[in-house]
């Protein structure tokens, strides 16, 4: 296989991840970051190997529910008014795919890059420092009352089609599990073959440190264009100078779309913006990562905190954290984890990338050569981020992936 100089754009987990994976391949590869690794969204996730996460955010259903999901606080969904007219032409194909049909395909779509997700993490972290943070778990879902459970048959068909099985528990069974959730819930539905990240952030910057330990180098600028001859690429633009390269892989999470129209490809990309708190010493812990179905947050134990994150507001990528999201999930915390305390609240807020048909852009992008896409992972990047590099540096090589990446092709928004 021939070597190459390769420049990957964006030290998030799925540009930590390709870039380990070129390397591993013998390439001298540069990684590049405005502003060093696991600076955004790889950062504040909610740390969890969703290996069942491929259900969309666009289910049937969703059409209807929307309006007085927006024009109430205590819905999960915010918009930031002021830029609608901006997120209409990204708005409308995504509100699209809310019906049965498009649910199953992405769905479909979606099962090869999470279904593994532990395997994948284990094989990337093996032997580097980055393995201590990756911790194999069931994970639960819980429920109000059971009927909340039933609400939700649609979504839990498409998980048995996929070959998915659990454990269902009444109250008693969930506390006998977890005494965390012994008051309250009524219902809990246990999956196994997941995995948490017990510090994301750590785990990514970790990743990055064993890649720059054997050979590679990090390098903290931001990428502002490519250097093309003939419709091939030969350099990125850094600073107002060109770095030399054979190839270039944009992995620049939210931020790709922008990079990306540099070279005349347009991808229609938008930030879902997300939210967490962090409860330092708590006075409990779960025992692993749960989804509280009806606040719609992702509970996960972590180093020394309780992380809660969730909540999808869209607001582009400029404008700060707004308010309401953290005052729902601080309102969320005090309803279904009354008895808690904690000694330091901290919050965050970060930019899921994402495309109207919840898929990935995974590929050669279509109209110059020697550049590469891996971006668009919504919000189930950490989970297939090592994914997503391994099939890069197959695709770089020339080797044919054993997995179907049709539908995640970028030529679907030239
Ligand atoms: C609240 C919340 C909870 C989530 N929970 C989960 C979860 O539990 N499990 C899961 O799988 N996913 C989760 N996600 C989604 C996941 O975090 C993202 O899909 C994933 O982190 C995206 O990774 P990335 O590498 O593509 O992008 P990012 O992590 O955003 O990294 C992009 C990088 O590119 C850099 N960059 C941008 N522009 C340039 C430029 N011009 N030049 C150089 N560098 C540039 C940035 O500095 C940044 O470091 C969650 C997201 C949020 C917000």
């Amino acid at each position: 296989m021939q070597q190459k100089q390769i420049i990957v754009i964006g030290a998030g987990i799925v540009g930590v991840s390709t870039a380990l994976w070129l390397q591993r391949d013998g390439h001298q590869v540069t990684l590049l970051d405005a502003e060093g690794p696991a600076a955004r969204a790889s950062w504040g996730n909610a740390g969890l190997l969703a290996a069942t996460a491929y259900l969309p955010v666009t289910g049937p259903g969703l059409l209807a529910k929307a309006p007085g999901m927006l024009l109430d606080p205590n819905q999960p969904l915010f918009l930031r008014w002021s830029y609608l007219p901006r997120l209409l032409p990204w708005l409308v194909p995504f509100l699209r795919n809310a019906n049965a049909q498009d649910t199953q395909r992405i769905a479909a779509g979606l099962v090869p890059m999470v279904a593994d997700t532990l395997d994948e993490h284990l094989a990337l972290s093996a032997g580097t420092k980055a393995a201590r943070y990756v911790v194999p778990c069931d994970y639960v879902y819980v429920y109000d009352h059971k009927k909340d459970f039933e609400k939700e048959a649609f979504g839990w068909d498409i998980r048995r089609q996929h070959g998915l099985t659990w454990q269902e528990m009444d109250q008693p069974a969930l506390a006998g599990f977890d005494p965390f959730f012994a008051n309250g819930p009524q219902f809990a539905v246990r999956v196994g073959g997941h995995g948490r990240i017990s510090d994301p952030g750590a785990y990514v910057q970790a990743l990055a440190a064993h890649f720059q330990g054997q050979g590679g180098v990090l390098l903290r600028g931001q990428a502002e264009g490519f250097a093309t001859t003939q419709g091939r690429v030969h350099g990125v633009r850094v600073a107002g100078e060109t770095l030399a390269c054979d190839a270039a892989v944009i992995t620049a999470g939210a931020w790709s779309g922008q990079i990306c129209r540099s070279l005349g490809y347009r991808p229609n990309l938008e930030a879902e913006r997300g939210y967490h708190i962090e409860l330092w010493g708590p006075s409990a812990m779960p025992q692993v990562p749960s989804m509280v179905v009806s606040g719609k947050f992702v509970a996960t134990p972590m180093e020394g905190r309780l992380r809660l994150a969730g909540v999808v507001e869209l607001g582009g990528l400029h404008a700060g954290p707004s308010e309401a999201p953290f005052a729902l999930l601080k309102r969320e915390l005090a309803r279904n984890m009354p008895g808690l305390r904690w000694e330091k609240m901290t919050q965050w807020m970060g930019h899921r990338p994402s495309t109207p048909d919840s898929l990935p852009v995974i590929g050669a992008l279509p109209n110059v050569q020697g550049v590469w896409a891996g971006f668009g992972h919504q919000h189930v990047g950490l989970t297939a981020g090592p994914k997503t590099g391994r099939l890069l540096a197959q695709l770089i090589a020339g080797r044919r992936p054993n997995t179907d990446l049709a539908p995640y092709d970028p030529a679907r928004f030239a």
